[in-house]
């Protein structure tokens, strides 16, 4: 993609209610559009860094079985009254709406009910588990506070999957094969090192509830965490597994984190209290067991601003980047004839690239390339051509490395 068809610019100004620092830099470099507090829009650049999380999830779940479903955003009163979670005193992030004849909807701020409601209908004998589904959506949640820019929004996307099963064995084997496929994610989202798998307060240091915690300053939890150990526990929890862990609270450094997922077990709880059952071989019915496990997609995608960006703008770890290669032109027809083939050649060897093709000055270029954060800047000059060279910059370290054009395109491949 050529940056003089991009129709974002990048921007010094930034909206005076914006104080995340994700945002800001985002909104700046034209991957995202402020509609509200806690709603953006994604520009193409912004979107194709979603796309990129959204993959390598995708592929972690179905990997592990995930069978890809899109449910709807309006939703029935009576999907959720089954549970008591219609309540506005029970569930306390309600948006919802009305028909023109009066019955009321709810736009979704979660799935599990209505998953399981249309589960139901397709799940009625042992034959049929264990089976999981899973959908990118939109959430909906009118969250009381939206400072953390989109780490926590009024409108977000959510990966959810939801696993069924016969037993309770079946349902924790798959349980821990979701825990090894949540690491996967964040090991491949570059944030692996810094994610921990918590005790989760609401399961109380059982094995019903994980969360898992990515270190961040901007996140808005507090974590307890060993290194060496791998051991991270949640505040809430934090007297009880010093005790059951057999350390000593000392131990433990106290870091801001933010959760980027969370599983659950429900056991049968939740199927009893909807009435969902299937026939066993016995020909008995029985409550089915059932788990859910949550990734917070734009969350994660502020957490990954908020760890590798720097005081020159966004830094995109190789596997989200919207584009691998910020290629620089400077200079007249010779430069602009070596420029058009190289971004010719590296996009036809399936890399991408943004073609900086503007006739802009040098530091703009240059500033533009480092605020937009791709792990690769490319830079093709009048003063390098006289060199027989192409000039590699990383984005992270900094360094620069004058190459041939066949010692690049090999670095690069
Ligand atoms: P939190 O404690 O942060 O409010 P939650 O317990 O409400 O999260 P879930 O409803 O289980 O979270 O959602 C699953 C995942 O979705 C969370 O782990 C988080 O990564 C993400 N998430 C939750 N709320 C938001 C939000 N308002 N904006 C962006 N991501 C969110
Ligand atoms: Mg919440």
């Amino acid at each position: 993609m050529k940056v003089s068809q991009l129709f974002t610019k990048t921007s010094k100004n930034v909206p005076g209610d914006e104080t995340a620092k994700n945002a800001r830099l985002l909104i700046q470099a034209g991957y995202v559009y402020k509609v509200m507090a806690g709603v953006y829009a994604y520009t193409p650049l912004g979107l194709r860094v979603l796309e990129n999380i959204k993959r390598i999830v995708r592929e972690e779940m179905n990997a592990i079985g995930g069978q890809e479903i899109i449910m709807s955003s309006l939703q029935r009163r009576e999907t959720w009254e089954t549970t008591g979670r219609w309540d506005d005193e029970v569930v306390d992030v309600w948006f919802k709406t009305k028909l023109k004849d009066d019955t009321e909807l709810g736009l979704a701020w979660s799935h599990e009910e209505a998953i399981m409601e249309m589960m139901q209908q397709f799940v009625k004998s042992y034959k049929d588990l264990p089976t999981s589904v899973y959908q990118f959506q939109t959430k909906l949640r009118n969250e009381l506070r939206a400072k953390s820019g989109i780490m926590r929004g009024r409108e977000f996307v959510m990966k959810d999957m939801y696993s069924l099963h016969a037993s309770a064995e079946d349902l924790d084997t798959y349980y821990s094969g979701a825990i090894e496929a949540y690491n996967r994610v964040y090991d491949r989202l570059g944030i692996g090192d810094d994610t921990y798998v918590t005790f989760a307060s609401g399961g109380a240091f059982t094995k019903f509830s994980h969360e898992f915690q990515t270190i961040c300053d901007a996140g808005e939890d507090v974590l307890y965490v060993h290194r060496e150990k791998n051991i991270a526990v949640n505040e809430e929890v934090l007297d009880d597994a010093v005790k059951e862990l057999g350390i000593e609270k000392s131990e433990l450094e106290k870091v801001k984190s933010a959760e980027v997922g969370n599983i659950f077990n429900f056991g049968t709880d939740k199927s009893e209290t909807m009435g969902i059952r299937f026939t066993d071989s016995d020909g008995t019915q029985k409550p089915i067991y059932l788990a859910s496990y949550g990734i917070g997609i734009t969350r994660a995608m502020g957490v990954i601003v908020e760890k590798f960006a720097d005081d020159k703008g966004l830094v995109w770890p190789e596997s989200v980047a919207p584009f691998t290669v910020y290629l620089v032109r400077i200079g007249g027809d010779e430069a602009t004839k070596q420029a058009d083939e190289l971004y010719a050649e590296l996009t036809s060897k399936g890399i991408e690239v943004l073609y900086d093709d503007r006739d802009e000055r040098p530091g703009t270029k240059f500033a533009d390339a480092e605020l937009m954060g791709m792990p690769h800047r490319v830079t093709v000059s009048d003063r390098l051509i006289e060199a027989g060279k192409l000039e590699h910059t990383e984005r992270t370290s900094g360094e620069a490395v004058q190459l041939t054009r066949s010692e690049l395109v090999a670095r690069l491949g």
